[in-house]
């Protein structure tokens, strides 16, 4: 049986590389009717928050990832790393430093000043019972490390990436127990996913070199191979990999400016390249296939992530409907509604969306944004008289005898529609003018000419 799993830490809120790890893993363990777990790894007190650990649930459930009902807390199971500890210790795999964190330091800054790669110099692997024993009777606070093979070729068949292989000689003595007494991030981990069976993980290549410390361990525990596959990083518009510290791309962020889960899912799991073609959850657990999973690095790209969340309003426009008619009741008939969503839904994306040209077409008042008004200056009050006079006369046959107008008084056409459309719509693109003004009614029309003339007029004596 496959067996996945999701292992967050909850130390802070989960960004679009977090999830999408935990789709892969979903993803693969529900096609071959597998398991898919969630575990908390909250050995890191300081940072791991109650708080986050429910954001991250809240978060894996709006998603719609069915997760088993067992969930995992790592500080709950010290017993269990306990029992694994003692096998090491007895196989001598295992032994106690007492470097401070400066002699470390130190240690670092000394190989990097030489060009060497930074490494633990195995310092504290010469010491004897009774050397042992004194430090620790004196209060001092070991750590406990692990003894890596001398030049052993380490290897494993990474899922995506194929046959990997690293010497032992790079990789120095790594801590496994802090000393605070709680396992490393590179023990517990894997002593969880061994415990819960787990067979296959999808997690971020930034966990390679972790990968090769914890099949050191396995072979020392004699521990099951697990299977890993290695998907490239999520890059930032920038090129730098997605941090939990950039907020903008939390799933908390994405889910307050209205994007559905599915368009997120869709992104993620063909993230970085593939067709862009927009799938119900039950097709994509059935067409996946890690394979085909992009491996390379890639830049977020919030167009196509628009490209789905625009499909997955279309799809589901009957339900748009719907979910307007409470804001429209008794301003419009519900034969109306048809004509009113036609307008602007091949220019939306969100439901906020339609939020907002109600708004724009129900309610009077508009609180403008600050527009660069610099873009548009000339004062002519005649002009806005002789506009008004136009929409007056004319209404929804404007548009004639506004182009005649602008060719008399020579002024920019294209500027004066952006600026129509501000005025009008609160924004400088949409859907067609005509169509705004001819569904919009005369009086907010005029209404919203007139409060154009009082704000440019006020904004040019403000200069
Ligand atoms: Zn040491």
């Amino acid at each position: 049986m496959i067996i996945t799993r999701f292992a967050p830490s909850p130390t802070g809120y989960l960004h679009v590389g977090n999830i999408r790890v935990a789709i892969l893993n979903y993803l693969y363990s529900i096609k071959n009717n597998g398991i898919f777990f969630f575990r908390v790894e909250n050995t890191d007190l300081i940072r791991s928050l109650v708080v986050n650990f429910s954001n991250a649930l809240k978060d894996i459930d709006w998603f719609g990832l069915k997760y088993n009902n067992i969930t995992y807390f790592q500080t709950v199971r010290f017993d269990i790393y306990k029992y694994y500890y003692k096998i090491l210790k007895k196989r001598n795999d295992s032994y106690y430093c007492f470097c401070s964190d400066i002699e470390l330091l130190f240690l670092k800054e000394k190989q990097l000043s030489m060009g060497l790669f930074p490494k633990y110099n195995e310092k504290c692997k010469k010491l004897n019972e009774i050397d042992i024993y004194n430090k620790i009777s004196l209060g001092f606070k070991p750590v406990l490390r692990f003894n890596v093979p001398f030049n052993k070729i380490l290897k494993f068949d990474d899922l995506l990436k194929g046959v990997q292989l690293c010497n032992s000689n790079s990789i120095g003595d790594f801590v496994i127990r802090k000393s605070n007494l709680f396992p490393s991030f590179i023990f517990s981990n894997l002593i969880d996913d061994f415990c819960m069976g787990v067979t296959h993980i999808f997690r971020g290549e930034d966990h390679i070199t972790n990968t090769f410390k914890q099949i050191m361990l396995k072979n020392s525990l004699g521990i099951l191979d697990i299977f890993y596959g290695h998907i490239p990083m999520i890059n930032n518009f920038d090129g730098q990999v997605l941090s939990k510290r950039m907020g903008s791309f939390s799933i908390k962020k994405l889910k307050t400016n209205g994007f559905s889960s599915l368009s997120m899912i869709n992104y993620l799991c063909k993230f970085g390249g593939g067709n862009l073609v927009f799938l119900s959850l039950k097709k994509l657990i059935n067409f996946f296939d890690y394979e085909k999973i992009v491996n390379r690095s890639s830049k977020y790209d919030i167009s196509q992530l628009l490209f789905y969340q625009k499909n997955y309003i279309i799809k589901n426009k009957k339900f748009y409907k719907i979910l307007i008619f409470p804001y429209v009741n008794g301003i419009i008939s519900i034969y109306k509604i048809n004509f009113f969503i036609s307008i602007f839904f091949d220019n939306i994306y969100f439901f906020n969306d339609i939020i907002y040209w109600v708004n724009v077409f129900f309610f009077k008042n508009i609180i403008y944004e600050k527009f660069n008004l610099n873009f548009f200056i000339f004062s002519d009050k005649l002009f806005y008289l002789e506009l008004l006079y136009i929409f007056n006369i004319f209404y929804k046959n404007y548009f004639f005898y506004i182009k005649n107008f602008m060719n008399l008084c020579f002024f920019n056409e294209k500027k004066l529609f952006i600026l129509l459309r501000l005025f009008i719509t609160n924004k400088d693109d949409g859907p067609k003018l005509n169509d705004i003004i001819s569904f919009l009614s005369y009086e907010f029309l005029i209404y919203r000419i007139k409060k154009m003339n009082n704000l440019l007029s006020y904004y040019v004596k403000n200069l």
